[in-house]
């Protein structure tokens, strides 16, 4: 028998483990929780793998989790007979936090915005180590399935971790066991009571039956039966139970904001649960984020890393359950799959169609929804031709008219002057910054609304989008406006002094003077209090879309 070996945290999980258990303190309960799904997860695994090798099975094909609460030692056990771990996977998966997202986790945590914390766990996926919450030692006792070997890792949570081989005998057949020895301040986690109502309030939808022995030798009663709500139909399911299984599935503790779920029949079957979050992840322009929807076979889950739905929804959490997939498909099978490309495309309208529902029935919800993800929800525009028209229709916007509120261009479109041809539009900076352009002087006097467009996203679908209802968008820094056959509002119309032999001459003394910086002066009807602005030439790039492609180095 080797003597147990000490292994360091890497700095960083030290360093987080301590800000966890200082900062994140309002939260304690959410540590059962991340027990609970870590748990789940390793049954599903186990699952999967056993579709290729069913011996990892042996004579034990049920999954379920198990708690044991022991009030007088002041422990809780969470025990699983999923997939459990070797001991190289004990020291890769708990000795290391190797996620990209640490660090950004570390700088909000000590930003320290108040109430945030337990969100961030489920976000960062740092949850093994809410168990330091409340235990000042915590054992992790592991079996690999089909091992002969247990291994046995430890640890105060204060930056090293002890490895050692455990007694086969008394380790589990298969899967993991955790003991928590408590702290004196969360020993009542220890209770019935406190840990049914925790279980039922946190993770009543996980799909693994949960039963809780209220003292060591006890009987353990069953808590939840692990059903895939999905399976039901939709009048079975309760709002509270939608959001529930929401939370559960996301970590995320807000309501969704809209909820898709149905199941498709016909050349396809499928089921699709799929939630829009209530509020903005706030990696969601991460680059290198993912998108959040889990692929199950048969109820088997299989993945939550293919891109089950366009970039521009990856807001959208949820699952697609398929009884047209062989479960031993491969990841290079998910990506090229013409059955998985035809239910995205199912998924993807039926996410759209309930979004625009929501914008008739429920503007306020709507507004807010559309707060959080247009931005998001614009880069289609652009990336999915199909959806262009259906996702322009779903765009708001603020415009020289809307003052706080929104408009579509529907709305625009219906209010626009007699003969006018096109969408007016002002890209780039802040929207302050573009109400204040001299550039909108001669719209505004001609009460022609202009599109305010502030987000960076605008300057690329705004030339890919030539036309809404039959009029095409142009920026009004680009070419010459076509004003004059519109009259100003209220005011008197000044005679025109486009032609007056002064003027000329001015015009032509700024031309060579300017003969190097620009390529024409003109005189414009856009202008009423300003003297002069600079525009881009007609048919060349925007000016803000100009910027960007200089700051990318074009
Ligand atoms: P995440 O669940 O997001 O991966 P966690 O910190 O919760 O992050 O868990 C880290 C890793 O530890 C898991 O990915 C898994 O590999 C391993 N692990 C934790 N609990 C168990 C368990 N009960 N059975 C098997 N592996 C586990
Ligand atoms: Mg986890």
């Amino acid at each position: 028998e080797k003597p147990a070996e000490t292994h360091a945290f890497e700095a960083d999980v030290a360093r987080l483990l301590h800000m966890m258990v200082h900062s994140v303190y309002s939260d304690k309960d959410i540590f059962l929780r991340e027990l609970i799904s870590n748990a789940a997860d390793a049954c599903e695994k186990l699952r999967y793998e056993a579709i290729e090798n069913p011996a990892l099975l042996a004579q034990d094909a049920d999954s379920r989790i198990t708690l044991s609460l022991d009030e007088a030692g002041q422990k809780i056990v969470i025990e699983d007979n999923g997939i459990g771990m070797s001991r190289e996977e004990m020291i890769e998966a708990l000795g290391t936090i190797a996620r990209s997202g640490t660090r950004a986790f570390l700088e909000r945590i000590q930003a320290n915005k108040a109430g945030e914390g337990a969100q961030l766990i489920g976000q960062f996926g740092v949850g093994f180590y809410s168990c330091f919450m409340v235990a000042d030692r915590v054992d992790v006792v592991s079996r690999r399935a089909g091992s002969s070997e247990a291994w046995q890792w430890s640890s105060d949570g204060k930056g090293s971790y002890s490895i050692a081989a455990a007694d086969p005998a008394s380790a589990p057949s298969r899967g993991t066991r955790i003991t928590l020895h408590l702290m004196e301040d969360a020993k009542s986690y220890a209770s019935r009571w406190t840990i049914e109502r925790l279980v039922k309030e946190q993770s009543g939808h996980v799909p693994v039956p949960i039963r809780v022995r209220e003292k060591p030798e006890a009987e353990p009663a069953q808590i939840t039966d692990g059903s895939a709500l999905w399976t039901k139909s939709k009048a079975e399911v309760t709002n509270e139970e939608y959001q529930g299984f929401y939370q559960s599935l996301s970590g995320e503790y807000d309501e969704p904001a809209l909820t898709v779920h149905f199941r498709a029949e016909g050349r396809h079957e499928y089921t699709a649960l799929a939630f829009i979050p209530g509020s903005q992840p706030f990696d969601m322009f991460d680059p290198d984020r993912k998108g959040r929807m889990k692929l199950y076979v048969k109820r088997v889950f299989i993945t939550d890393d293919a891109e089950l739905l366009p970039r521009y929804l990856r807001f959208v959490r949820g699952l697609i359950d398929t009884a047209d997939l062989p479960l031993n498909v491969s990841r290079e099978m998910i990506q090229e799959s013409p059955i998985l490309s035809a239910i995205r495309k199912g998924v993807t309208s039926r996410i759209l169609t309930a979004i625009e529902k929501l914008a008739e029935t429920d503007t306020e919800a709507f507004l807010k929804l559309w707060s959080n993800f247009g931005s998001v929800l614009k880069e289609g525009i652009y990336e999915d031709f199909e959806k262009r028209d259906q996702l322009l229709a779903l765009s708001r916007f603020r415009t020289t008219t809307s003052g706080e509120a929104y408009r579509s261009l529907a709305d625009y479109v219906k209010d626009a002057k007699e003969g006018q041809e096109a969408i007016y539009y002002l890209a780039g900076g802040s929207l302050e910054q573009l109400a204040a352009s001299p550039q909108l002087e001669g719209f505004r006097a001609r009460g022609i609304e202009v599109l305010l467009l502030a987000d960076q996203i605008d300057s690329f679908w705004v030339m890919n989008a030539p036309q809404f209802e039959g009029k095409s968008f142009k920026s009004v820094s680009q070419g010459a406006a076509d004003l004059a056959q519109f009259a100003k509002v209220g005011a008197e119309v000044a005679a025109s002094g486009t032609s007056s032999p002064a003027l000329q001459d001015l015009l032509t003394f700024a031309k060579e003077r300017l003969a190097d910086q620009v390529s024409d002066v003109r005189s414009s009807e856009r202008l009423t209090e300003s003297a002069v602005c600079l525009i881009a030439a007609e048919g060349s790039y925007d000016r803000q879309l100009e910027k960007i492609l200089q700051g990318a180095g074009r």
